[in-house]
């Protein structure tokens, strides 16, 4: 009986130190977490490194905002020139398309200030009072084109209407030169005319 007893003692006992065993050994594993934490937030708060990156990371914004404020003002002075050069060019381009104007086929005469050609007026200046001058004048019709109208048949010349004829009316122009011999070998062409419309 007694053995029994010490045996179930025993028992108890073994029971006892395991258990203890397991506390134990639950208190040293709970006591090394806590100090690993408290290890890793001493390491993430207290090393240098991390505050001097905070500190870098200050010192580079305020550098970048200085940048900013000193970059600034440059893309302001850039889009002044560059619109000053780009709207140029591109007003050109749009005036180059949009001086001359294109304003059909026309008949094309010429004349000289003979009397066979002018006939009353031979030798005179022309309708508007200016002289006339070869490569330069041509006679319209003034519901056409008015006096002082410039016009580009493509040869180069820009001539200006400064006079008108009996029978220059509708598309017809008539062009001005110095010899009737000249104005005889144009004859009559079919000439596209374009207007100047710029300013
Ligand atoms: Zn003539």
């Amino acid at each position: 009986m007694n053995k029994r007893r010490e045996r179930q003692e025993e028992r108890k006992r073994r029971r006892r130190k395991v258990i203890y065993f397991f506390l134990v050994l639950e208190q040293i594993i709970v006591v090394t977490i806590l100090l690993i934490v408290i290890a890793t937030a001493m390491l993430n708060s207290k090393y240098p490194t991390k505050g001097m990156d905070l500190e870098t990371d200050f010192i580079f914004q305020a550098s970048a905002a200085e940048n900013e404020t000193e970059s600034r003002p440059e893309p302001e002075t850039e889009p002044k020139t560059e619109p000053e050069t780009e709207p140029e060019t591109e007003t050109e381009a749009e005036t180059e398309a949009e001086e001359w104007r294109y304003l059909g086929e026309f008949t094309v005469t010429a004349y000289c200030p003979c009397a066979i050609c002018c006939g009353q007026w031979a030798g005179g200046p022309t309708s508007s009072g200016a002289w006339p001058e070869e490569g330069v004048t041509a006679a319209a019709d003034p519901d056409v084109l008015p006096a002082g109208s410039l016009i580009d048949m493509g040869d180069g010349n820009t001539r200006i209407i400064q006079d008108t004829g009996g029978g220059v009316k509708g598309n017809h122009i008539d062009i001005y030169m110095e010899s009737h011999e000249a104005a005889c070998q144009w004859g009559v062409q079919q000439k596209s005319v374009w207007l100047y419309v710029g300013k």
